[in-house]
């Protein structure tokens, strides 16, 4: 996960959101109470990109203009589900356990509770219906409608203090700044994979891990190899050079490059976990627990003391 800012307002919406019908549909729902009338042929907008893609959404495709193509619970490019934030239909609790019959149906076409989800984030015992809360927030649990009778969109906002006042549990990339502060790393005990694991006191990281299930086996060896390996490749390619040419100075330039690669990949927002890649540059611990036992152990202080002498220029 990673903080992304988005715009809210309407014109930005895919165009469909912003159809007088839609908006139309979000009071009629509202008005029903019920999650019944709301229709995914609108909440993700849905066409065929043709033999070579299958079906896409529109939805997810705007989404896109933020999130590059990634799920924004697990930061990986994989197929993309719109998600609703808030569950439109009932409510359940981090076990699964039922918190409400009765969810957010007057958001099943709110702009600002779409987020993008992959398949397996979302699904496969993922967050799903989930949606549990911090205790001590006050819950809302009906729309708010303006002075003649249509849904007030105002109150819909996923930043409206009402909403950000029931105190999800689960973190949005958007409304929860600084998600850095809710996260750590450390890799697995058999050394095939890399762990997220929740540390703020709150439990909102622990359960965001747990809701959407981030320690999969798949994200697991995804961020080893798709972050951990590339740069421990890229250090042993330079040390077998080494070997062959005995220059220290070239060496030395070369893990500064590649130190210097992780640095700046943790700030592109298209690339996959840019969450562990801030987290593995951020101090000299995190560095050591990350990657340096991947590194062949005649290398592992050397590339200690490259860190810790890393120079930006
Ligand atoms: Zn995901």
């Amino acid at each position: 996960m990673r903080n992304v800012v988005r715009s809210y307002v309407i014109t930005n919406a895919p165009a469909i959101l912003q159809l007088v019908g839609t908006i139309t549909a979000s009071t009629t729902i509202a008005r029903m109470g019920n999650a019944t009338g709301i229709s995914r042929a609108i909440y993700s907008d849905p066409y065929s990109a043709g033999p070579d893609e299958g079906n896409q959404s529109r939805v997810i495709d705007k989404l896109n203009d933020w999130y590059f193509g990634k799920c924004a619970y697990c930061e990986r490019f994989y197929k993309l589900d719109v998600e609703h934030f808030r569950p439109k239909g009932e409510i359940r609790d981090e076990d699964n356990g039922l918190l409400r019959a009765v969810g957010y149906y007057w958001l099943g076409y709110e702009w600002s509770n779409l987020l993008p989800s992959c398949i397996s984030c979302n699904r496969d015992g993922g967050k799903n219906s989930k949606f549990p809360y911090v205790a001590g927030g006050n819950l809302v649990t009906a729309p708010v409608f303006d002075a003649v009778g249509n849904l007030d969109r105002t109150f819909c906002l996923v930043e409206h203090h009402l909403l950000v006042g029931e105190l999800p549990a689960l973190l949005n990339p958007e409304t929860d700044i600084n998600i850095v502060s809710y996260f750590a790393f450390e890799v697995d005990s058999d050394m095939q994979g890399i762990k997220i694991k929740g540390i703020d006191v709150n439990r909102r990281g622990e359960i965001t891990a747990n809701v959407c299930k981030l320690n999969r086996q798949e994200i697991r060896r995804d961020r080893l190899q798709g972050v951990v390996m590339d740069f421990v490749n890229s250090v042993h390619n330079s040390v077998a050079i080494l070997k062959i040419t005995n220059d220290d100075n070239s060496f030395a330039a070369q893990l500064n490059l590649h130190i210097r690669k992780v640095y700046n990949d943790c700030n592109e927002p298209k690339l996959s976990h840019t969450l562990l890649r801030k987290y593995i540059v951020s101090s000299l611990e995190n560095f050591e627990d990350i990657v340096i036992p991947f590194i062949v152990p005649e290398f592992q202080q050397i590339l200690l003391t490259a860190f810790k002498n890393y120079t930006a220029i």
